[in-house]
């Protein structure tokens, strides 16, 4: 059994309302190193900026700042996958297509 790894919306000082996501639930942990890249990217022989793992499947795509955009893609072919995490080091985080609201990892505070 895997360990349980949850996400929580990551609370937003800039907006009045805070948003919502109800795709939290049921979410996978990727894999590490699923992929050496950009599935799509690489298949036509471009280059990413950042890689999302989507948390539905698995499927590892490059961020919104890359030309292709292939976890966006994903999330847009796939209606059900909502959320991809970050795969740099150090960064944390998630993000719900659906919503688009940030997620971070809903662990508890590990010791220092
Ligand atoms: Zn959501
Ligand atoms: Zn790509
Ligand atoms: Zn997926």
């Amino acid at each position: 059994m895997n360990e349980r790894y949850g996400w929580q919306v990551a609370p937003d000082p800039g907006r009045a309302v805070q948003p919502t996501c109800d795709h939290v639930d049921g979410l996978h942990e990727a894999p590490a190193n699923a992929a050496p890249g950009c599935e799509d990217c690489l298949r036509e022989g471009r280059t990413w900026v950042n890689l999302l793992a989507c948390l539905s499947c698995g499927h590892i795509g490059c961020c919104d700042s890359s030309p292709g955009q292939h976890a966006y893609r994903h999330a847009r072919a796939h209606r059900a996958h909502h959320i991809a995490r970050s795969l740099r080091p150090g960064q944390d985080w998630a993000w719900c297509y659906t919503d688009e609201v940030y997620l971070r990892p809903a662990r508890p505070a590990r010791p220092a």
